[in-house]
């Protein structure tokens, strides 16, 4: 064994005890120029950092993204530039609702979140395992959130308040089904698909942009855990997720999914009969077929989970030359508040820490001073911290922007009333269930829906009503029963 190294002050002194305090006499008090001592409790203290508002209890991993096929006619962007090139990625898979410590395998969605590492910057996926949303305004994303967390007088979670406030907001009743059915409970991230939810973006190199939906379909399978089943884990271990998942990786069974995208062209954008930028709506596969792109791999604990997974920042606000974002109302929300919710909770600037520096460019911008100022970026010149300037700093290049989009319309506040093609895409998927299927749905409603009122109870099949008359009557007979 080689000699350990010494250990030192976080100034770099060698230090002479790491175990005993210094006291008046054996049996006497502290003394206060113990500094050492005060700086490790000191530090103790400030271990923790703000936990994430949603989506605090998470899992990550690292990986590689593969290009298997040709993507070059819809986007510029270099990560897809040719098959076979690689980008490194760091993905985190969470639940939305529950704090950091909350048991793995409760009924919610999980986060599905990508960073690629790629030669043009970071390139942020945060979409969730389901391809849909509850809202499509984000003006309506804070209520909704606060009706997933805690009461203010009970401090219990409250179903009466779920389902109140989706009751309210009939657009919600896609997502709902997905999370009461058995996708609501994947056994792990390994057993679940991601979805960017979201259109997003894509331009060529002639400038032609397209709309596009992210697919991450997975190798393992889809598996899930009805409720007993999970009631019984979370007996046992609240961490089922992060035990299967890193033994997964760790003995070399490296979880896959596939990419794919889905494409409109600007002109078929305007003949849905449903908006293709509310993202309480799919693209049907029948009229906009998945084009595959590419192999994701995670093969890589991270050594530390707290600088990796808990540091890790994503948002949607991170995309590169060739992927943009598209009019979605929730998009555009969540482009803002996603990088800003990181200079919270992480500071100042969040981007420089290792889960989220870039890896394969340089990094140049004139952000000057705040916390976490620990880089350097003066460009090789302390004159250039301002634009323009004659000193040979960054500028600008014209030639990655994107292609102008043609906006119309009055500005105005125009409500997204519900209306009868909210219902058309739960119908689809209502009738897909097989009779198992449906079964378990009903029973895992009875279970979600039972402590509520009758009130909320009634305003809530009077929506699975408009869904589908079987619906309603078996979401009914299991609450009656
Ligand atoms: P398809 O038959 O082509 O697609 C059905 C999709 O449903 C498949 O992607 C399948 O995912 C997915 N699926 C199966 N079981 C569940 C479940 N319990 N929860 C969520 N998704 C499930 O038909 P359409 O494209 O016309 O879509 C029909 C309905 O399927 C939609 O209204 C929507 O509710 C749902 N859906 C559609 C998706 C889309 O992008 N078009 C994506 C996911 C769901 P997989 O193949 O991965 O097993």
């Amino acid at each position: 064994m080689g000699q350990k190294p010494t250990l030192t002050t976080s100034a770099g002194a060698p230090v002479a005890s790491n175990r005993t305090s210094k006291t008046a006499g054996s049996r006497g008090p502290l003394l206060l120029d113990d500094y050492q001592l005060i700086e490790k409790l000191a530090h103790q203290n400030r271990e923790r950092i703000p936990e994430r508002a949603v989506h605090a209890k998470g899992w990550g991993a690292q990986g590689t993204f593969t290009v298997t096929h040709d993507i070059t006619q819809y986007t510029c962007a270099k990560l897809f530039s040719e098959v076979g090139k690689t980008t490194e990625v760091l993905s985190r898979w969470s639940t939305v609702a529950g704090e950091s410590g909350a048991a793995d395998t409760e009924r919610d969605v999980r986060g599905f979140s990508l960073k690629f590492y790629t030669e043009q910057g970071n390139w942020d996926l945060v979409g969730n395992n389901t391809p849909v949303f509850f809202v499509r305004d984000a003006f309506k994303f804070p209520d909704f959130i606060r009706t997933q967390k805690r009461h203010p007088r009970t401090n219990l979670r409250s179903p009466e308040a779920m389902f109140d406030f989706w009751a309210a907001q009939p657009e919600s009743v896609h997502q709902v089904t997905i999370l009461m059915s058995d996708r609501g409970i994947p056994i792990s991230p390994m057993h679940m698909n991601g979805y960017g939810s979201h259109t997003f973006s894509m331009w060529n190199a002639n400038q032609e942009r397209f709309w596009v939906k992210f697919h991450f379909k997975n190798h393992q399978g889809h598996k899930h855990y009805t409720n007993a089943e999970a009631e019984a884990l979370t007996g046992k271990t609240r961490e089922a997720y992060q035990e299967h998942l890193f033994s997964a990786i760790e003995n070399g069974n490296f979880p896959k999914w596939t990419m794919f995208i889905q494409v409109m062209s600007e002109e078929d954008a305007g003949k849905q009969a449903y908006n293709p930028f509310d993202i309480t709506k799919v693209w049907p596969h029948g009229d906009f077929p998945l084009i595959e792109v590419g192999e994701l791999e995670m093969n890589k604990n991270p050594d530390n989970y707290f600088q990796m997974v808990e540091n890790a920042a994503y948002s949607p606000s991170n995309v590169v030359p060739g992927i943009g974002y598209s009019p979605d109302k929730m998009l555009q929300a969540r482009v803002f508040s996603y990088a800003d919710a990181h200079r919270y909770r992480l500071g100042t600037h969040y981007e420089a820490l290792p889960a989220n520096a870039a890896k394969n460019t340089k990094v140049n911008h004139y952000h000057k001073d705040g916390s976490m100022r620990f880089f350097t970026n003066d460009f090789g010149n302390p004159d250039a911290y301002y634009e323009p300037n004659q000193h040979n700093g960054p500028v600008a290049d014209e030639s990655v922007a994107e292609p102008p989009l043609r906006i119309d319309g009055d500005a105005a506040r125009y409500d997204q009333l519900e209306s009868d093609v909210d219902y058309v895409q739960p119908r689809a998927l209502f009738e897909m269930f097989s009779d198992e299927q449906k079964q378990r749905l009903f029973s895992n409603y009875a279970d979600a829906m039972g402590p509520c009122s009758s009130s909320v109870k009634l305003r809530w099949l009077e929506v699975l009503e408009k869904v589908h008359s079987d619906y309603a009557a078996g979401v009914r007979a299991a609450l009656e029963s």
